[in-house]
């Protein structure tokens, strides 16, 4: 049986095309997820997760599916020499982020830029990295100088 999957990256639409009834109500209740004019025809990226879930129920052939993806793995590493550093953030070990900072003596340092790969972001890494940061500097007893605008938003 022909199945074709389309993810939003933390659930997958299974679309079983032989099982469509051609019913449009997909279509009708979440039209920026699906399309027919457009290739992919289901875009499961314009809506959440919680949408996505209540539109597949309304599918009365059974044709629309929902599949739950790997939960994926976040974390953070630090690397230092001493003069100047970043926390890292990876997804399923891979790259996804980081925050740059400089030491300002030793009980300060400064954080100089906060960036998320383009492929990552919308999932709050950035705010993840600055709150590993005030973690990290808590822990130490050390104050931070944020020149990051972003940073400084977030502290
Ligand atoms: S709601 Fe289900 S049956 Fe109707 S068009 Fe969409 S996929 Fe096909």
């Amino acid at each position: 049986m022909l199945k074709k999957e389309y993810t939003n990256g933390e659930i997958t639409i299974l679309w079983r095309p032989e099982k469509c009834i051609h019913s449009g109500i997909c279509v009708k209740t979440l039209p920026k997820v699906y399309n027919p004019k457009e290739r992919p025809w289901i875009k499961p990226k314009n809506a959440t997760t919680k949408e996505l879930i209540k539109q597949v129920a309304k599918c009365p052939s059974g044709a629309l599916r929902i599949k739950q993806d790997k939960k994926s793995m976040t974390k953070i590493g630090r690397e230092d020499n001493g003069k100047k550093g970043r926390f890292i953030i990876y997804e399923n070990d891979k790259f996804a982020g980081e925050m740059t900072y400089t030491w300002a003596g030793k009980s300060k340092f400064i954080i100089n830029h906060t960036g998320v790969e383009e492929q990552f972001s919308g999932k709050g890494f950035g705010k993840k990295l600055v709150m590993k940061s005030v973690e990290f500097a808590r822990n130490n007893d050390l104050k931070i100088l944020p020149l990051c605008p972003f940073a400084k938003k977030s502290i």
